[in-house]
């Protein structure tokens, strides 16, 4: 048998729910050459992306370092390192991702309580409080933005209602950071995980963490010991921090991948970035409106970097993307959970967040879905292209 020749993907343009594309100066970084993991210049390295965390977390919090494995590896570290069993743990639920934290705090032996939405819509910090009726939690969780159905999470008021239950508040930034403000002092987080390769646009394989100092102490005083190694925050943070003790040996290459993301972040500018996705995102829905397709988010709080469309009995929703794929070279989402079959998720993350891409968008899914013989009810395109002569 021959061998197999070098993998040579070709381009796709990345509007599903991650991974995004890659910019082409991070995909640079990654080839750079691979220097030792306690190597004094690595270490320089790796100040730096610390520091540029913390500045795109909106956070001064120390405990501020990305964790080697993609953002459920995150998810773990937040949930295994603060959660001892026993542990009352307030979950709100409104998609995929609430599901699985109550399903990782639950392995972790903590005592869950699932706060249910209907996916599709946001939680008010009234509903948190109504699910503890009164009692003490050790951890309250929410997803900022909940990439299976495009909601966006206001985190005010969750602060005030977790110290009222005596709670530290863990929030899921895997869809948010880079795409929407997050500021994690600013909402009084004390616990965070994201991702790479949502709006970031670096490949997946690493999940930022931030530990406030509060969670750092509440971390101090467990009872008994991580019951993960490889993610025990207080190791890592020796790596990490000062003493610079070998723990596991850093994905360097990754590492830097990072490094070059989160300097785009800070070149392009956090506001404009942010600005950037509300941009886009508004430009496809209306696009999207004219066409006569249905966004079941109400506007208020639909996520810019993901957006849910409605599909119709009439449509073969599967096939679409199959033709966007082949014919377009354009990958987007399918529904998941209680929108699976019934709804397309278009990703507007990162790098991926571009007129081109939306135009890109509407005008090959104005051509799947005539070639499925359903027909447009108005120009995408056109309506797009109003919203961005307005600007
Ligand atoms: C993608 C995602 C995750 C999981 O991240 P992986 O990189 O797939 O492990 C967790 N939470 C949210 C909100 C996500 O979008």
């Amino acid at each position: 048998m021959s061998l197999p020749n070098p993998v040579d993907p070709p381009r796709v343009t990345l509007m599903g729910p991650g991974p995004s594309q890659t910019s082409e100066s991070v995909l640079a970084a990654l080839a750079r050459p691979t220097l030792g993991h306690l190597d004094p210049r690595f270490l320089a390295i790796m100040d730096e992306i610390a520091q540029m965390l913390r500045q795109v977390f909106g956070t001064d919090n120390r405990t501020t370092l990305p964790i080697s494995g993609t953002g459920s590896a995150g998810m773990e570290t937040c949930v295994m390192n603060l959660v001892e069993p026993g542990d009352a743990v307030l979950v709100g639920v409104n998609g995929v991702f609430g599901g699985r934290l109550c399903e990782v705090a639950s392995r972790a032996g903590g005592e869950v309580t699932r706060v249910e939405a209907p996916w599709g819509r946001a939680f008010s910090p009234e509903d948190f409080e109504r699910a503890a009726a009164g009692r003490r939690f050790k951890v309250l969780c929410v997803v900022h933005a909940e990439t299976s159905t495009g909601v966006l999470q206001d985190l005010s008021g969750l602060r005030e209602v977790a110290d009222r239950m005596g709670a530290l508040l863990l929030v899921d930034t895997v869809t948010s950071l880079g795409g929407v403000p997050v500021e994690l002092d600013r909402f009084g987080v004390d616990a965070t995980y994201s991702g790479t390769q949502k709006c970031l646009s670096c490949p997946p394989g690493l999940s930022p963490v931030s530990f406030s100092d509060r969670a750092v102490d509440v971390i101090g005083a467990r009872t008994s010991p991580v019951r993960s190694w490889y993610m025990d925050i207080g190791q890592l943070t020796r790596y990490w921090g000062g003493e610079r003790a070998y723990h596991h040996t850093a994905p360097i290459n990754m590492l830097y991948g990072l490094h070059e993301a989160l300097r785009l972040c800070l070149v392009e500018g956090l506001p404009a970035r942010f600005e950037r996705h509300r941009l886009h995102a508004r430009a496809l829905a209306a696009g999207l409106g004219a066409m006569g397709l249905e966004l079941p988010v109400p506007e208020a709080i639909r996520l810019p970097p993901l957006t849910l469309v409605k599909v119709g009995a009439e449509v073969d929703e599967a096939a679409v993307r199959r033709r966007l794929l082949t014919e377009h070279g354009m990958e987007i989402g399918g529904g998941l959970g209680d929108f699976k079959g019934k709804a397309w998720r278009i990703g507007l993350m990162g790098a991926s967040s571009s007129r081109g891409n939306v135009e890109g968008c509407l005008s090959a899914l104005a051509e799947a879905l005539q070639h499925q013989g359903v027909a447009s009810r108005g120009d995408g395109l056109a309506a797009a292209r109003e919203v961005y002569a307005s600007v």
